[in-house]
């Protein structure tokens, strides 16, 4: 397999390619096992040849953003990570809508935004992943979310072959798009509100200060590891049930915001997993609620 690999890779592919990479280097938790292959598509037309290649031999693909909502198993993932964070970093801007590459940050957007006075992003503030990872994902705080500024995505299928889908069809809910099975996004279609940019400023302030008070900076972790209950709050019902500071080899419930699971050091997939299970078990006991996960579990075990 990995001779078949290198054929194309070393013919045709122009990014730059990685064999056995551990995904602990590109998660923001620092786990996670080695993938086959990890490819940086330079622009659309490699990874359309990519996808093609992938598909013609069957070999699975993942698109990896910045990593910052996946936890991946300790046997990592077979096939092959398309890591989007060297090509589709443009934005284009016309008034106050843009098209902007999957691999753009979140943050380097809202800069931008905001110099050019146009807001309706200021709630990504400090969520650390990319525009193509926070659709997939609908992510949101402080009661906006992707869902308010996304018209449209630009997709590649499992072939290679571009299509659209209007914002109408991704039917967006909370943490969650209906991104068509097995595509990249590889732009999204954005649309901001003029604003001046004192007032996108204050906003981003009051937020990160709202952030700030309540998430655990010192360790490595995937944001929120529950969807909040209809109603309640992941984080308060772990508390609730006296979990807070509980540890799993490495992995521990954080002790300044329950819902956060945090990498000590040497925290392994499985320690992830066992206090997630042990979370579930304990806040259904406890309070008779499921909770249901947040981040993605992803790869072998
Ligand atoms: C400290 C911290 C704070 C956080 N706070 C928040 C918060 O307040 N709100 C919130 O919603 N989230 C939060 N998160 C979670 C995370 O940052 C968001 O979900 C983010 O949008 C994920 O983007 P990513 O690029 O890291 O995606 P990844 O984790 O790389 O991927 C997530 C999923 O999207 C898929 N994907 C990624 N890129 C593409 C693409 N181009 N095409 C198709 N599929 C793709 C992946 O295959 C995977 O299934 C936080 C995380 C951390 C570490």
């Amino acid at each position: 397999m990995a001779q078949q690999y290198q054929l194309f890779f070393v013919q045709r592919f122009k990014g730059k390619v990685l064999f056995d990479v551990p995904m602990s280097r590109y998660t923001s938790l620092g786990i996670g096992g080695p993938c086959d292959v990890m490819a940086f598509p330079q622009d659309e037309s490699d990874l359309a040849d990519l996808l093609a290649f992938a598909s013609a031999k069957n070999f699975p693909v993942f698109p990896l953003g910045r990593g910052t909502n996946i936890l991946v198993r300790d046997k990592g993932i077979r096939g092959i990570v398309v890591n989007m964070d060297e090509g589709f970093k443009e934005i284009n801007w016309a008034d106050v809508t843009a098209v902007v590459g999957a691999g753009v940050g979140l943050g380097e957007l809202l800069k931008e935004a905001k110099t050019r006075g146009l807001g309706g992003l200021e709630f990504a503030v400090d969520i650390p992943g990319s525009v193509g990872g926070a659709v997939v994902t609908n992510a949101g705080a402080y009661g906006g979310e992707m869902k308010d500024v996304i018209e449209g995505i630009e997709v590649l299928n499992r072939k290679g072959k571009k299509g659209y889908v209007a914002a109408g069809e991704l039917n967006f809910s909370y943490r969650h798009a209906d991104v068509p099975k097995d595509s990249v996004i590889i732009r999204a279609h954005m649309r901001f509100e003029k604003k001046e940019p004192h007032l996108i400023g204050e906003k981003i302030k009051e937020f990160r200060t709202r952030r700030s008070e309540n998430s655990p900076i010192r360790y490595r972790s995937a944001g929120s590891v529950f969807k909040n209950p209809p109603g309640g709050f992941a984080g308060r019902l772990i508390e609730e049930a006296g979990l807070k500071g509980r540890a799993a080899g490495d992995a521990q419930v954080s002790d300044v915001h329950a819902n956060y699971i945090v990498n000590l050091g040497g925290a392994k997939a499985r320690d992830v997993l066992s206090l997630m299970a042990l979370i579930r078990d304990m806040v259904y006991k406890e309070k008779g609620v499921v909770l249901e996960p947040e981040i993605m579990v992803v790869g072998e075990d």
